[in-house]
This record gives C-alpha cells, structure tokens and sequence, in this order.
C-alpha cells in the first residue's frame, strides 16, 4: 500500500512562506493498493483540489472512486466542490463517513456546501454519480482490500480508519483527543470522590486502550498531533485533539513501524515543527527505536 499526502494542517489553510516546506492545505490523502482501477481518498479536505488536478493532468483517475471521510468539520470537507472528477460524467463517486444524528444525513450534510449561498453550483448539478454511505464503527472488505472503523473523541462522531492489504495495515487517528478522568483525582479537590475518581480513571483508560488496540500493529500510523502536551494540559482539553508526546507514547507501546504526525496547528510554521521533530527524535522517541517518527508533509509518499 502506498499513501501520498495532500493535505496535512488542520483548522484551516494556511498558506504562505512560513507554511510552505511542510504544506498548507487541509486534510487529505490518497491511498493506492493492489487495485490499480479504484483511488481511495481519506477526507476532502483543501488538498483534494491539488490531488483532482494532478490526477486530470497526468490522466491516471480511476474512473471508481471512494472517499473515506473522518468527520464532516469543515476543514474535513471544505474542499469536495474542487475537485474536478465531480463535474465530468463516468465517475463513481462513493463518499463514506459518521454521521453524529440520523435524521441530518451525510449526504444532506455534504451537499449543502452547493447551495447558492456558498457555491454557484448545486450538488444536483454535478455529473459524477455521487452516492453516500453512512459509516459506524465497522469491518468492510473491498475485494482483498480490509476496511475498519472506530470511533475516536471529538466533538462530534469521527472515525478512525485502519486499511489492510497483502498483510500490510495502514492506520489513521485524527482528530482525537485522549480522554482524560472527567472526576478530580485530587483529594485537596472540594469535589473530589473516592470512588469516582477511580472508576473515571478506568473509564478513561479503558477508552484510550480501545483506540490503542485498533491501531496496533500498524506498518503506517497517521496520528493527530496538533498539540505539544504543555498547550493540551493548559489550554485545549475539550478541542478534540492530540499532543506528540502522548501519540509517541501510543504509537511506540503499540508496535507502530512508522508514525507520521499529521493535522498540524495551523499557528505552527515549518522551523518549529521541523524543531519539534529533532527534539522528539533525540528524547520521547528515543524510547521506542524500532519506531520511525515524521511530520506528515504535503507530496509525501510512504509505502508499506
Ligand atoms: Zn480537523
Ligand atoms: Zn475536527
């Protein structure tokens, strides 16, 4: 399996000289297989329009196409209306993702990004056959190709996915925050319980093992880390997202080949990350050396 990135900030993009070695386009990767007739996409983020250019100049689209959306924020699907396989007839365009309530489906979801208000034009006005497909937390197989899910903690419902082909896994976890106590564990605390604080302590736990379990094994494992732990401590609990140090934890306990760093903040220019990076080599990941780390960049290509 091989995935090249398209997309690797979060938030918003952010283009610009600060941002220009790592990249600024939202989230997006294409992931190719043995199946050389069928391109899977994970989210449509801004990097999509980049990635639907590329595939029209070099005349290698597949004429089937699946996109696996994470979660429907906006820097997830903001850039669907750019990418030109959508307007041109022959393509089948087959979009899965979570929906957080049944009655407000995906396609509603998605297709309201064409209306006039934002778009000149309409999601009924596209000539790609575009079908939608809600996701839970499941097992797909397409063909020799493995396809599953599980939920991760965000504000609304999110999946992470895990592909495997050939006995190779490619894992994604974003956007995700780990879960913490929701109980004081403080006996200072004036709220502080006994027996609250240790059953919120396994909660929490057992909730972060699931996730860590999903994604164990992986040859690949593409990570939310938009965080360094001193801002998620202090100042992002509740923003659904990682830090690097505990992805470098997760991912180096749980027999990772190679970790990639993915949906940077958007405030985070490529010196710092690129700072961030050696420092994480030379200390937290110096723990774990049969793991390899790097930033996820955009035109990257790894292979497993
Ligand atoms: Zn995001
Ligand atoms: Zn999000």
């Amino acid at each position: 399996m091989k995935v090249k990135f398209w997309g690797v900030r979060g938030s918003t993009p952010c283009p610009g000289p600060d941002t220009v070695r790592i990249g600024g386009n939202t989230s997006c990767i294409e992931l190719r297989y043995g199946n050389e007739d069928e391109l899977i996409i994970i989210d449509a983020g801004s990097g999509i329009r980049l990635l639907g250019n590329h595939l029209m100049k070099t005349g290698t689209c597949p004429k089937k196409i699946k996109i696996f959306l994470t979660h429907t924020h906006s820097d997830h699907i903001m850039g669907l209306p750019y990418f030109t396989p959508i307007y041109i007839p022959g393509y089948e365009i087959d979009i899965y993702g979570p929906v957080t309530y049944e009655e407000e489906g995906l396609e509603k979801i998605i297709s309201d990004q064409f209306s006039y208000r934002y778009f000149p034009v309409k999601h009924s006005e596209l000539s790609a056959t575009m079908s939608y497909h809600h996701l839970q937390q499941t097992e797909m197989t397409f063909g020799d190709l493995s396809v599953s899910t599980h939920y991760l903690n965000h504000p609304i419902l999110t999946l992470g996915y895990r592909f495997e082909y050939d006995g190779k896994a490619i894992s994604t976890a974003y956007d995700t925050e780990p879960f913490f106590n929701l109980f004081p564990e403080d006996p200072e605390d004036p709220s502080y319980d006994e027996f609250a604080a240790e059953e919120g302590k396994l909660a929490a736990q057992e909730a972060n093992d699931e996730i860590s379990a999903f994604v164990a094994g992986s040859d690949i494992l593409i990570h939310d880390s938009q965080y360094i732990d001193e801002e998620l401590q202090t100042s992002y609990r509740g923003w659904g997202h990682s830090s690097f140090e505990w992805t470098i934890k997760l991912a180096g306990e749980n027999n990772i080949g190679k970790l990639l760093f993915f949906h940077h903040a958007m405030e985070r220019c490529d010196d710092e990350l690129e700072t961030l990076l050696e420092g994480y080599r030379n200390n937290e990941a110096a723990a774990y050396p049969q793991m390899e780390i790097d930033l996820a960049r955009e035109g990257i290509v790894e292979e497993c």
